[in-house]
C-alpha cells in the first residue's frame, strides 16, 4: 500500500539527524555501505532515517541506496546551509536544487547543466530538479511558525564549504540561489533518476561570505532540534 511505504530523512551530520532518531520509535537497524538506516516511525509516521555524510558522494550512496532498499515514497534532506542573501535562523525549503560544481562550459553547455539518463535515448539536459511542490509547500507551512523566516527557493549544492564574498554573490547571479550546502543536489539527482518525490530543508548556518560570527556545532544543534518539531509535526500530513 502506497502510504505504508516510509518517508526517508537524510542528513549530513550526526547533530542534524540526531534530534530526529531521539524522537523516532526505532524497530530497527541496517548497515549497507558503512551507512546506518534507522527504521521505524515518527508520531506515527513510518520512516528511515541516515547520516549521509559530508558530500555529493556520501549523499548520493545513502539516496540511492535507501530507494533501493526502502522504497521511500519521498526523500526529505535536511540540514544546515549558508545563506545567501538571508540571515542565520532562516529556513529555506528548496523549490529546485542546483549543482553550482557542476561545469561542463568548456564544451558549450552552461554552468551547472546536468546529463540525466532517466529515459532512453539522449540523457535530458537540466540545471534545475524540482522539489516535491506538495512537499514542499506543506513544509513551508509549518516551518513558518517555528522558524524566523521561512522561504521557498533554489538551494545550491557544491562539494565545497563556501566562505566568500564574491562566490556568494555569484550563486544568487548564476542559479538564483538562496542557500549554498553540499549534498541537496546530488540527494536531488537521485531521487529525479529514481523518480522519487523528494524535499530539502535547509537552515542557514552562516552567511557563506568569509564574515560567519557564529558558532557552528552549537548552531546546527539547534537547529536540527528545530528540524526534528517541524518533522514530527509534519510527517503526518505528508
Ligand atoms: N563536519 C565538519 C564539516 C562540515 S562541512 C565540521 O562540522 O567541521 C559543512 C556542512 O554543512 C555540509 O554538510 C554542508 O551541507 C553544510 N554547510 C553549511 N554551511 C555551508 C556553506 N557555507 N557552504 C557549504 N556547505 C555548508
Amino acid at each position: 500500500m502506497e502510504n505504508k511505504r516510509p518517508i526517508g530523512i537524510i542528513g549530513a551530520m550526526g547533530v542534524e539527524v540526531r534530534a530526529l532518531l531521539d524522537a523516532m520509535e526505532e524497530t530497527g537497524q541496517e548497515r549497507f555501505a558503512g551507512l546506518v538506516f534507522h527504521v521505524g516511525s515518527l508520531s506515527g509516521a513510518p520512516c528511515v532515517i541516515a547520516q549521509c555524510g559530508e558530500g555529493k558522494v556520501n549523499a548520493a550512496v545513502c539516496a540511492q541506496t535507501m530507494i533501493l532498499q526502502y522504497a521511500p515514497r519521498l526523500v526529505i534532506n535536511v540540514g544546515v546551509a549558508g545563506g545567501v542573501g538571508l540571515n542565520i535562523g532562516d529556513l529555506v525549503v528548496a523549490s529546485a536544487c542546483v549543482q553550482h560544481d557542476f561545469d561542463a562550459t568548456p564544451m558549450g553547455y552552461p554552468l551547472g547543466n546536468l546529463f540525466l539518463y532517466r529515459d532512453e535515448g539522449e540523457p535530458e539536459q537540466r540545471i534545475e530538479l524540482p522539489a516535491d511542490g506538495a512537499a514542499a509547500a506543506l513544509l513551508l507551512e509549518e516551518a513558518q511558525a517555528i522558524y524566523g523566516g521561512a522561504y521557498s527557493g533554489i538551494v545550491a549544492t557544491g562539494d565545497q564549504f563556501v566562505a566568500d564574498k564574491a562566490k556568494n554573490q555569484w550563486l544568487h547571479e548564476t542559479f538564483g540561489a538562496k542557500a549554498v550546502e553540499m549534498e541537496g543536489g546530488s540527494i536531488a539527482q537521485v531521487c529525479y533518476m529514481n523518480r522519487t518525490p523528494f524535499a530539502v530543508l535547509r537552515a542557514i548556518s552562516d552567511n557563506a561570505d568569509g564574515g560567519s560570527p557564529v558558532d557552528f556545532p552549537a548552531f546546527t544543534q539547534e537547529c536540527a532540534a528545530k528540524t526534528a518539531r517541524l518533522l514530527t509535526q509534519a510527517l503526518g500530513r505528508l
